[in-house]
């Protein structure tokens, strides 16, 4: 990955802290911008997992990671300012069936005991 100069535009070493064609310091702006790319990741990936959670409802076993991994991206894409939309989406519908499938769950051994006593 490379950063460029935000002053002059020159592609500037990675670990370079100060321009060397105009001198200006490299600020943290290329930071910034990788960081706000993950948290928009992190809002996307938290939607469509949050999407992907409905078959928490039928499978629990196999929802559970991923509505705990939906609610995990979600809470953090909700810095994004783009995407936070779609993470607050996605950590609604992962909440959602988590419960949905929490009670489920406990409706199933209930239902169980009900059979076997
Ligand atoms: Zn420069």
């Amino acid at each position: 990955m490379s950063k460029f100069c935000s002053n002059c535009g020159k592609e500037v070493n990675e670990n370079q802290d100060v321009c060397l064609n105009c001198g200006v310091r490299i600020n943290s702006n290329t930071v910034v911008n990788s960081t706000e790319d993950k948290v928009d990741k992190n809002a996307s990936v938290g939607f469509i997992l949050g999407l992907i959670s409905i078959i928490a409802w039928f499978i629990p076993l196999f929802g559970y990671p991923v509505t705990v991994c939906g609610i995990v991206f979600s809470s953090k894409g909700l810095k994004s300012k783009t995407q936070r939309g779609k993470a607050l989406a996605g950590l609604i519908l992962s909440i959602v069936f988590l419960v949905f499938s929490f009670i489920n769950s406990i409706m199933g051994v209930i239902m169980n005991l009900a059979f076997y006593y």
